[in-house]
């Protein structure tokens, strides 16, 4: 992240807001809302002293509420660019973050930025959102305190976490010794909406289990599953070694309820073993819920506005799945990432340097090759009655005025020639090139006189 900060072609934009995008490959134009820190970026230091003053402390997002922040903070402490931000929803402008900041960093009167960017292509990487395992209400999170997701658990085994790398019981801050893994919540799942596996769950648990393990060799450690999913290189033999020189427990079963007990906050998870054909109860100390990968919420509005489309998953949909997937239905724009789908580590690198290269060709180049068989307009005929943009799928039609009236106009770079523009027309003002009414009537009339001949 500091390489990419410190490198002169690349200018990283941060605390803003995509709010409009319009053009075609090679001239897009890109209005972005940057949001008021409150702290001039260009004075800040990063030196925190503004933080150790601040009284206002409210839960840390990035640690998923298991620690706190001030209400001057920074989202994380590798944080790039290491600046300073205030949250004007708590803070109570008692001003002494302004007292002791030594390069006069602190600007109360900041307004929103709009900024205007012209670019040639684009790549989306808007990643993605953990399942909402509160849906699962089976489970009980949410209202049983021991029962935590997998990027809770992470925040607390990452030894800068909020609790110095230690697994804790939420309810006593005791150290765990019996620990359940729930795998395949909120994927794999008609009764939530999501049929797909997340692809990376199995991974992570057992790659958490491993470092349970490694930290408490005589912890014990459940893994319920309905299919171990270790499809990466490497990863089956991670799969052995967590069974084999780990001791991990897997047991083949997707869990149907936890149950609390209200005095000790230990959990019960009723599981059938479908292997052994048996159902099993294990009480333990914590459980963690592998909670799937989502779509952000955000998706369908950015879909809109950059007109891509969405597969039936929720993620951004790719121009084709086998030849063609980094790129979109628009061209100029890529997707990288878990925004098309749930992917691990090495398989977002790959496709995020091959979106790379997607959009450089065209840079390079410096041209950009189209197809003839585009929409033209008559302009003679054109009434504007404004539905030919309305089906357009790539947003191709603008409207002029002339002379007093509407007449619609066709970009052939944006247009791809699909015909939908021509068909809706009531005048017959829209007909594409290469594929005009007359030409297709006289296709369809030499077919029928060959039909003929053979039939004389
Ligand atoms: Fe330091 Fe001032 Fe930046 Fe706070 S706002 S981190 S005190 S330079
Ligand atoms: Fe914290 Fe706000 Fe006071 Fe600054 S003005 S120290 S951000 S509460
Ligand atoms: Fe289930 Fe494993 Fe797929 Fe995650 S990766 S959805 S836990 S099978
Ligand atoms: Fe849009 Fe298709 Fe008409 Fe082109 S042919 S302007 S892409 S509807
Ligand atoms: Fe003109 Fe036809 Fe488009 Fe209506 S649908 S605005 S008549 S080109």
């Amino acid at each position: 992240m500091v390489t990419v900060a410190n490198h002169p072609n690349v200018e990283i934009i941060t605390y803003a807001e995509i709010k409009d995008v319009s053009g075609y490959v090679g001239n897009f134009e890109v209005t972005i809302e940057k949001k008021p820190r409150y702290v001039d970026e260009s004075k800040c230091t990063g030196c925190g002293a503004c933080a150790n003053v601040c009284p206002i402390e409210v839960p840390n997002e990035f640690d998923l509420g298991l620690g706190t922040r001030k209400a001057i903070y920074v989202p994380f402490a590798q944080a790039v660019p290491l600046v300073y931000t205030i949250d004007r929803e708590h803070c109570i402008d008692c001003r002494l973050c302004e007292s002791v900041c030594g390069p006069g960093a602190i600007d109360f009167n900041q307004k929103p930025e709009e900024i205007k960017l012209k670019v040639g292509t684009i790549i989306v990487a808007t990643g993605f959102d953990e399942f909402d395992a509160s849906l699962k209400e089976e489970y009980g999170y949410g209202v049983y305190d021991n029962v935590i997701t997998t990027l809770e658990l992470e925040r607390m085994i990452n030894p800068a976490g909020p609790t110095g790398g230690h697994v804790i019981r939420p309810s006593d801050g005791k150290h765990p010794h019996r620990i359940v893994f729930i795998q395949c919540v909120g994927s794999r799942d008609l009764k939530v909406g999501n049929p797909y596996c997340s692809r990376i769950c199995c991974m992570f648990a057992l790659k958490n289990a491993q470092l349970i393990k490694m930290h408490d060799p005589d912890a014990e450690v459940y893994i319920c599953y309905m299919d171990i999913r270790a499809f990466g290189k490497g990863y089956e033999e991670y799969y052995q070694r967590a069974q084999e020189q780990f001791g991990v427990k897997f047991l083949r079963g997707r869990p149907s309820c936890v149950i609390e007990d209200p005095e000790t906050k230990n959990l019960l998870v009723r599981v059938e073993d479908t292997l052994m054909g048996e159902i099993v109860e294990i009480e333990c100390d914590l459980v963690v819920l592998s909670a799937g990968l989502v779509p952000r919420p955000e998706t369908r509005d950015v879909a809109k506005m950059l007109g891509l489309d969405i597969s039936p998953d929720g993620f951004f949909k790719e121009l084709h799945p086998k030849l063609a997937p980094v790129n979109t239905k628009v061209d100029g724009i890529a997707i990288a990432g878990v925004a098309q789908g749930p992917k691990d580590i090495p398989d977002t690198v790959a496709q995020a340097k091959g979106a790379a290269s997607a959009v450089a060709i065209p840079m390079a180049r410096g041209r950009f090759e189209i197809e003839m068989i585009r929409a033209v307009v008559d302009k003679e005929i054109c009434g504007g009655c404004e539905i030919c943009a309305s089906v357009c799928p790539y947003n191709a039609i603008s409207y002029r005025e002339v002379e007093g009236h509407l007449v619609a106009e066709v970009n052939d770079i944006a247009c791809k020639g699909c015909g939908s523009c021509c068909a809706a027309c009531p005048s017959g003002a829209l007909q594409l090139r290469y594929y005009r009414d007359h030409q297709v009537i006289a296709v369809i009339d030499g077919i029928l006189d060959t039909h003929k001949m053979i039939n004389q």
